[in-house]
């Protein structure tokens, strides 16, 4: 027998199975399609790889310098098979190409998941207070966020009103800490009202409920922009340009010019432009004939225009003083049938309210972590199941 020494060289189709893997390293500031791309992989590989890895990681989520990502490409041709990175300790992200498309996978190794709880009282400012009583800087400003169409910080919120929160922490299995997790329940106790939201994953997304599972979000927004300051409310009142007493029909949220303007429920623009007094103004139609306007703007959503449809929370304006204003601010208007009524007391229903099956799976989670919450400790953490 004739030995032709060497190794074996496969046939084709095990050529085009072989596959290469190689590490390459983010710069500063490269996203990982721009990393990729740095690499040599041509487009039209990458962008379905980086698609499917938009569940797990944000298509616009910039890397670390020094990140290392793994490739594995065709020997033959180069073509991308999977790409895997670790965009937190401990956490694997992984896309693979199948014939069926790109699929994404995520590992997180040996993590362990515990419950935390922060408890406080309000002193001066929420964020801050929140902050103080050990809740993780990025969930304190989600909740201070999420609240803000709530609640009404400057009204309800008094000192020595208390709050407590619930969230996530994930450490190695040696303790050390790998990640903050997501919060599960925040309960505000107030003079006025005692407030407790859980949050719940619903086929919609996540959402905070209250403990009968109806939405935090409201068909109708209070306060359509973020981070705005009260300055002058619904009623009687001097007008600060004209000197006389009249009444004032909407709310002034003072807020630096340019502070985007938020529609404060799904609608229809019906009108846009300038009218005497109310300078740049926008008025949107709503579901059971109630109206809400939005005066003194600086400029309008480009492109905005009567008859277009807008969504809750879709960028309409920005804040301006034009029209007879005396500084920036925005003055927001609700009527229902053609009447103004008060923004503040304005009846608002949820956004969503959870029933049947849907309810009951929330009500479990609900006591579940109720119990957490009537046992711990502040700060003091306890393993919890998956
Ligand atoms: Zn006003």
């Amino acid at each position: 027998m004739l030995s032709t020494g060497g190794a074996a060289t496969g046939s084709a189709a095990t050529a085009r199975s072989r596959a290469t893997t190689r590490t390459v390293v983010a710069r500063r500031g490269q996203t990982v399609a721009q990393v990729l791309a740095a690499a040599g992989v041509e487009r039209r590989e990458l962008e379905p790889a980086v698609s499917a890895l938009a569940s797990l990681l944000p298509p616009r989520a910039t890397l670390p310098a020094g990140h290392e990502l793994t490739l594995r490409q065709a020997a033959n041709d180069d073509a991308l098979l999977a790409l895997t990175l670790q965009p937190q300790p401990g956490r694997t992200v992984t896309v693979t190409r199948t014939p069926s498309g790109w699929i994404a996978h995520e590992e997180t190794a040996g993590q362990r998941r515990h419950l935390v709880l922060a408890r406080g009282t309000i002193r001066e400012d929420l964020l801050d207070d929140l902050r103080a009583a050990g809740l993780p800087d990025p969930l304190a400003r989600e909740l201070v966020q999420g609240l803000a169409h709530e609640l009404d910080f400057q009204r309800e919120l008094r000192p020595g009103d208390s709050f407590t929160i619930l969230f996530e922490r994930f450490r190695d299995p040696g303790g050390d800490l790998l990640r903050e997790g997501r919060m599960l329940h925040a309960g505000f106790d107030l003079a006025s009202r005692n407030l407790s939201l859980w949050r719940y994953d619903t086929e919609a997304g996540p959402d905070w409920f209250d403990d009968q599972g109806r939405s935090l979000r409201r068909a109708f927004l209070r306060t359509p922009l973020d981070g705005a300051r009260v300055t002058s409310r619904f009623g009687m009142r001097s007008h600060p340009v004209l000197g006389y007493t009249r009444q004032h029909q909407g709310i002034d949220f003072a807020a630096p010019s340019g502070t985007p303007v938020l529609a404060a429920a799904d609608g229809e623009v019906t009108q846009i432009g300038s009218m005497s007094g109310y300078g740049r103004v926008i008025t949107l139609q709503h579901p059971e004939d109630r109206t809400t306007r939005y005066a003194h703007l600086s400029a309008f959503a480009p492109g905005l225009k009567v008859g277009d449809r807008v969504r809750q929370g879709e960028l309409i304006g920005k804040v301006g003083r034009s029209g007879m204003a005396t500084g920036n601010h925005l003055h927001f208007e609700i009527a229902e049938a053609g009447r103004q009524i008060d923004p503040s007391r304005a009846r608002t229903r949820p956004a969503a309210v959870l029933e049947g099956e849907a309810l009951a799976a929330f009500q479990a989670t609900r006591q579940g972590l109720t119990v957490q919450v009537a046992h711990l400790q502040p700060m003091q953490e306890v393993a919890a199941a998956d």
